[in-house]
């Protein structure tokens, strides 16, 4: 029995694999470890089962103390008349 079905976006193999899951729960980013996620092996599209979903909403719900935290950073993408002038290796 697959769980996943083929994608539906490409039509690939979706397997199952262990993945670490950006996840939004009422606008705060959480950061998911060894979520078992369905990877399309074309496009790398990921699926999760109904139960895997529920299980990661309830973490997120009753998160006590998480594994660790990391800064994430926001930024826009250059407009046209951007030029990326690196960054500096101090
Ligand atoms: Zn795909």
């Amino acid at each position: 029995m697959k769980p996943y079905g083929d994608c539906i976006y490409c039509g690939g193999e979706v397997r199952e694999r262990s993945e670490r899951v950006d996840y939004r729960f009422h606008g705060q980013l959480f950061i998911l470890e060894n979520v078992p996620t369905g990877v399309c092996n074309q496009c790398g599209e990921k699926y999760f089962t109904a139960e895997i979903a529920k299980q990661m909403e309830d973490a997120v719900r009753c998160i006590e103390a998480p594994v660790s935290t990391i800064a994430v950073p926001v930024i826009r993408i250059p407009g046209h008349d951007t030029v990326c002038a690196g960054q500096d290796s101090a």
